[in-house]
């Protein structure tokens, strides 16, 4: 039983500006947060560029040059107000796109039962066509369909617990029963999709949380709604987007999760996959703002998927 951790050191290098709070710092607290002793047993690997071919599974040919022309070659570059890029945003997201891949390419090969990618920058809110919420290139979206496409997986499911809703990966699947998603975010907050009647082709769950919703709400909210629904879905591959700004203290949300939270819900996914798909798991870092947080709650998720 083994657990993949994917890296790159060009993940270092998106720098969306010193006030931005999808910092390069995130990335650091992430994997100082696995380098304890009891991570030992963690394959650490290098994370390889991917090919724009690769992107292009959930992004139209214009977004993907799009961002790339968008880099610049000193300073800054905002591609919204909130999604700001710098000459090593670039080469960050194909490692960020090529560790997802690698991951589910090493796990189709049994060379592991599931993986952990720490990239940045997050992918779950870029659209088919756009980039916006710090995120350029949608990882775990084409991480579902290069699944599906490459090895012939009939259903890909990704569940998303980061504390924003991921409009973009909805957009990508709300059309095609053979995908599934389903997210707990609070609401109101950003980007203020994911209501509860969005049900996409009936593959989609929405559970929106209170301000302030604590362990509870989020227990009830898989135990009542999602987890039901990915048991039906009966995924071939499940996927996570793993952001940990749901976490009490976090700066960019009210809602009030601790890192036993983290554990918990990922002790069930990888029971899911464990009853229906060989327990393939791929998880991806989305979000997660206050450092300390970030490190440890990334460190409770990373050792249930060793421990699975
Ligand atoms: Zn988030």
């Amino acid at each position: 039983m083994t657990t993949l951790l994917y890296t790159h050191t060009d993940c270092l290098d998106h720098d969306p500006g010193s006030y931005h709070p999808e910092s390069p710092d995130r990335l650091r607290a992430v994997l100082d947060g696995l380098s304890g002793p009891g991570f030992n047993a963690l394959e650490r690997r290098t994370a390889p560029l991917a090919d724009l071919a690769e992107i292009m599974r959930v992004h139209s040919r214009h977004h993907v040059e799009a961002v790339l022309v968008a880099v610049p070659e000193r300073g800054h570059a905002e591609i919204d107000a909130d999604t700001v890029v710098s000459p090593g945003s670039g080469k960050a997201a194909l490692r960020a796109v090529g560790a997802v891949c690698a991951a589910v390419d090493a796990i189709m090969a049994r060379e592991a039962d599931n993986a952990f990618c720490a990239v940045r920058p997050p992918g779950h809110h870029a659209e088919p066509d756009r980039a916006m919420g710090f995120c350029l290139f949608n990882n775990i979206a084409i991480a579902a369909q290069r699944a599906r496409q490459v090895y012939g997986l009939e259903r890909a499911a990704i569940i998303d617990f980061d504390v924003h809703h991921g409009n973009g990966t909805q957009a990508m699947f709300e059309n095609n029963p053979r995908l599934f998603y389903a997210s707990t975010h609070q609401s109101p907050l950003y980007p203020g999709t994911g209501a509860r009647s969005e049900t996409g082709v009936g593959n989609i769950v929405n559970v929106p949380l209170r301000p302030m919703a604590g362990s509870a709400e989020f227990h009830h909210a898989f135990n009542e709604f999602i987890l039901p629904a990915l048991e039906d879905f009966r995924p071939d591959f499940l996927l996570i987007s793993a952001g940990f700004d749901a976490h009490k203290r976090d700066p960019l949300s009210q809602t009030m999760l601790d890192d036993a939270d983290f554990a918990w819900v990922t002790e069930r996914l990888v029971a899911v996959a464990a009853r229906h798909c060989e327990g393939r798991v791929v998880s991806s870092l989305e979000g997660g703002y206050d450092l300390q947080a970030l490190s440890t709650s990334a460190a409770a998720h990373v050792a249930v998927l060793l421990a699975a």
